[in-house]
């Protein structure tokens, strides 16, 4: 696996083709390595204005083309992404550090939204009824707004910024990405895809960037809605700031997922489990669990087993086919994750496995932490209320099912929650009484296929609609009523009273 140039520069795409906007510039780097692979560009407030404008213009053509004929644009776009699966996922590897077959999964959820919206002309049809009074018709039908940007996260740098893109484009919609500058390089793959499909030059921008370009987004008066997907305090503010621009804003945050084990449930099968939703990706995952609460005499059970998987997990370069998990996204992140779990000790949870001081043969420079477990972890501890955002699984012991849910409906994040049990009837009272926005029963991570829509609830998701699905369609559509007459059917005279149907 070869590193970039490292010169490669990573602009921004606007209007069909690749500007560079040197004035600020942030290093690209390797995880595994640490070598630094290329200078992503830093967008200034004018550049943004570029791609607004060249989004702007593209609009009134792309809104009023037939949506079967932007559906067929779709579809091209659908056997390309296919086509270059695995150079896109050799590019999320690259920067972020996940492992290449992860990466791949990554790549086919987008994929499966991009077929979502291939559908677009049956998700636009309208309603109607004939005579809502005598010689009146009613009927309504969903216009896109015009352009919308999308501020998306390193996490996923192919699917979260395709959980918006194809549906708002789709809808009839220009759109404006800003990718996370920490793994740019993907976005301009599936840019020059967009080309090769046919979509019309300005159609789908690429803006890289840090607040500079987030704020001049926020504030931009042509910009009529943000999809924003990330942390929760800028979540929030994403929320805020859009809002008061007067735009629509669907703002996804952070999480703390909580699996909760019922003393009946498989323990080999919920080590599984476990092991993979708390390890998978290094835990960089919105949907990763970061806690386990087990009940009863779960935890005695459970513990020994996940102690050794997490002991025996190959974490390595990505790029190597055997590897579980790769490196961490970038050094600051692995120190920041370090410092939670001295935090934890500190608190006085027991560190039963320690990723700290992990190092992989070879590449001694990479950003690298080995899987980390605590058990008897309290509520009130930071490494419990905070999200980590890193391969850091806590364990929480609790007498009962009622105590369990407790714990987890107070929390502030509601994104994904797991239930492991045999018994139908807890899982039933856990899918209903449970505060959170995706539920597992025996499934560790519950991300919604694309015709359902991902969203959290509580500080988890700022705004009312989720993303992508029949929420998505709503989200980058606005609905218009129209009511019409012809003049034989219409009365004598003015009519001052509320019109009622006769
Ligand atoms: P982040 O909040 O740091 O960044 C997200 C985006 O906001 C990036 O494009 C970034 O450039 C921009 N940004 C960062 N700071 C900003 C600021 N001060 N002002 C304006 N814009 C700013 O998140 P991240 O570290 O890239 O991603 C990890 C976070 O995303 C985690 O909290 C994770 O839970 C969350 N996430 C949530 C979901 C979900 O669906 N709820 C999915 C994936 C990731």
């Amino acid at each position: 696996m070869k590193d970039h140039n490292n010169t490669a520069q990573i602009g921004h795409y606007i209007a069909g083709r690749i500007v560079w906007d040197a004035d600020r510039t942030q290093p690209v780097t390797n995880p595994a390595t640490g070598a630094v692979s290329g200078q992503v560009s830093l967008a200034a407030p004018a550049t943004v204005d570029q791609a607004v404008a060249a989004a702007k213009a593209a609009f009134p053509a792309w809104a009023n083309m037939p949506p079967i004929r932007r559906a067929r644009l779709m579809n091209a776009l659908l056997a390309l992404v296919r086509e270059n699966k695995d150079k896109l996922a050799e590019a999320i590897t690259r920067e972020h550090g996940k492992v290449f077959t992860d990466a791949q999964g990554e790549v086919e959820r987008g994929i499966d939204i991009i077929e979502f919206a291939c559908g677009i002309p049956q998700l636009l049809k309208g309603d109607y009824t004939d005579q809502v009074s005598t010689g009146i018709d009613n009927w309504t039908l969903r216009q896109p707004l015009g352009v919308v940007a999308g501020i998306t996260p390193f996490n996923f740098p192919v699917m979260v910024p395709m959980w918006m893109f194809p549906v708002a484009i789709a809808a009839g919609n220009t759109f404006i990405l800003k990718p996370s500058p920490t793994d740019p390089s993907a976005s301009l793959i599936y840019a020059d895809l967009m080309k090769q499909a046919g979509f019309p030059d300005g159609v789908f921008n690429v803006v890289q960037g840090d607040k500079v370009a987030v704020d001049a987004l926020l504030e931009h008066s042509d910009v009529m809605a943000v999809s924003f997907v990330g942390s929760t305090p800028i979540a929030n503010y994403i929320y805020e700031t859009g809002a008061r621009h007067g735009k629509r804003v669907q703002a996804l945050g952070g999480a703390k997922n909580h699996m909760l084990v019922m003393p009946d449930a498989d323990m080999e099968k919920t080590a599984d489990a476990l092991i993979g939703a708390g390890f998978g990706s290094a835990g960089e995952r919105c949907m990763a669990i970061s806690v386990a609460v087990m009940v009863g005499d779960a935890a005695d059970k459970l513990i020994p087993v996940l102690k050794a998987r997490a002991e025996a997990l190959l974490v390595k370069n990505g790029m190597e086919l055997d590897a579980e998990m790769g490196p961490i996204v970038t050094a600051a992140a692995r120190d920041r994750i370090a410092g939670y779990i001295a935090g934890g000790v500190e608190e006085g949870a027991d560190l039963i496995v320690d990723g700290r001081g992990y190092s992989v043969a070879g590449h001694e420079d990479g950003f690298w932490l080995g899987p980390t477990l605590f058990d008897k972890v309290t509520p009130k501890m930071t490494i419990y209320r905070e999200e980590i955002f890193g391969p850091v699984l806590s364990c929480v012991r609790v007498a009962t099912f009622a105590e369990g849910l407790k714990l987890i409906n107070d929390h502030e994040f509601g994104n994904g929650v797991s239930l492991f049990t045999r018994d139908g009837n807890v899982a039933r009272e856990f899918g209903r009484q449970v505060q959170v926005g995706m539920v597992g029963i025996n499934v560790p991570i519950p991300v919604p296929m694309a015709w359902h829509g991902f969203g959290g609830w509580k500080r988890s998701l700022f705004g009312d609609m989720h993303a992508y699905g029949e929420e998505g369609v709503r989200f980058y559509t606005k609905q218009k009523s129209i009511m019409q007459r012809w003049p034989e059917s219409i009365g004598e005279g003015a009519e001052f009273t509320m019109p009622v149907s006769k």
